[in-house]
């Protein structure tokens, strides 16, 4: 079988040294060595500051919204659920706007058109859909004006730059998961970054129960704390990232050399590097789209309808200033396989098989 994905498998014996070293240490969550260690390298190798690591991606979205405050969104309907549950969870009013029907990103236009027609969100949220960045520049110049904040959910963006600048550098707040589906992986995990250091410190407290060193607790907080175990597998494993990242995207050229004439790709922003975090294509109609995934399947290829339906689906009670391309998008779209194990000719049996079919 040609699986959608297969996680990363950390490197044992570099990994049993440094849980030796967790042991020795006596040190096993709670900001310890390694925490410390992983954040380093982290900022070091995405190129960004003021990185805060979590225990997953969701506490990422809702560590975010409660540092920077937020009460209510205007959110991409094209995501996720996570995205945009993160914040009903703590009882933020939610509006959709709609994307671009070639990005698969929130669109500037429909966010303007939003706030022209009596939008009062104080937060933008924003996928970095399949890696490729939003326009964050159309957006950046939209907050000013509106007065909003910008969260970007930047989950499938690990290692993407905008003309050499993280894309995590973007909003005022960017997030990451590092779940062991995705492209570097904790087991679980995930993490902020946040462009101003006061709202670091704010989220620092937070995922520690609201606990300020030497003060005690300041603040309503929670516990989403990366533990040393979590950071070990971070460590080794981004040992291999860059291998990872240059195979991964060479992977998805390969995919996109072979289908480009026969499907439609989204919209790669042309000043990004690509990290083939996904293969998404998309189909005429949902049933066209169906019937490829079932003639797939029959040959032993997985692929998936992600993401599957527009949040706006899900989340009925929210204001919804137009969803149009989102909802078309979510009834075409197809995820092929895409991971690290996946090897050069089951690309091209892929791409055999749906030129064989379509
Ligand atoms: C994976 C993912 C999340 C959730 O992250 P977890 O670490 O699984 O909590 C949120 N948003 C997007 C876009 C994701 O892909």
């Amino acid at each position: 079988m040609i699986a959608l994905n297969s996680p990363v498998k950390p490197n044992l014996k570099k990994l049993n040294k440094l849980l030796e070293q967790v042991n020795d240490n006596g040190w096993y969550t709670n900001f310890g060595p390694l925490h410390k260690e992983l954040t380093a390298q982290l900022e070091h190798y995405l190129g960004v500051k003021n990185l805060l690591l979590t225990n997953n991606g969701t506490s990422a979205l809702q560590v975010a919204a409660k540092a920077i405050g937020t009460r209510s969104i205007l959110a991409t309907p094209f995501s996720f659920v996570a995205t945009v549950s993160a914040f009903k969870w703590q009882k933020d009013s939610l509006a959709f706007a709609d994307i671009d029907k070639n990005t698969l990103n929130l669109s500037p236009d429909s966010v303007k058109q939003a706030y022209r027609k009596g939008c009062k969100a104080d937060t933008l949220v924003a996928t970095h859909v399949y890696g490729n960045p939003c326009d964050v520049i159309g957006l950046d110049g939209l907050s000013k004006k509106n007065n909003f904040q910008i969260i970007y959910d930047a989950c499938h963006a690990f290692g993407i730059q905008l003309s050499g600048n993280s894309v995590l550098n973007y909003g005022d707040a960017s997030t990451l998961s590092f779940h062991a589906t995705k492209i570097f992986h904790t087991v679980e995990g995930g993490a902020i970054v946040f462009k101003d250091r006061v709202n670091f410190e704010k989220a620092e407290e937070i995922i520690n129960f609201g606990i300020r060193e030497k003060r005690g607790v300041v603040g309503v907080g929670i516990n989403a704390k990366l533990n040393e175990y979590q950071a070990a597998v971070g460590l080794v494993n981004l040992d291999e990232i860059d291998n990872i990242l240059e195979y991964r995207s060479e992977l998805f050229y390969k995919y996109c050399e072979g289908l480009k004439d026969i499907v439609e790709l989204p919209l790669w922003h042309p000043e990004a590097n690509t990290n083939g975090a996904y293969m998404p294509i998309l189909l005429k109609n949902n049933s066209q789209m169906y019937s490829i995934a079932q003639t797939l399947s029959e040959k032993n290829i997985q692929s998936r309808n992600y993401f599957e339906p527009s949040l706006d689906k899900i989340f009925v009670d929210s204001h919804n200033y137009g969803t149009r391309n989102s909802v078309s998008a979510s009834e075409r779209i197809l995820c092929l396989p895409m991971h690290a194990h996946l090897k050069l000719e089951d690309v091209n049996k892929v791409i055999k098989e749906l030129r064989a079919i379509l």
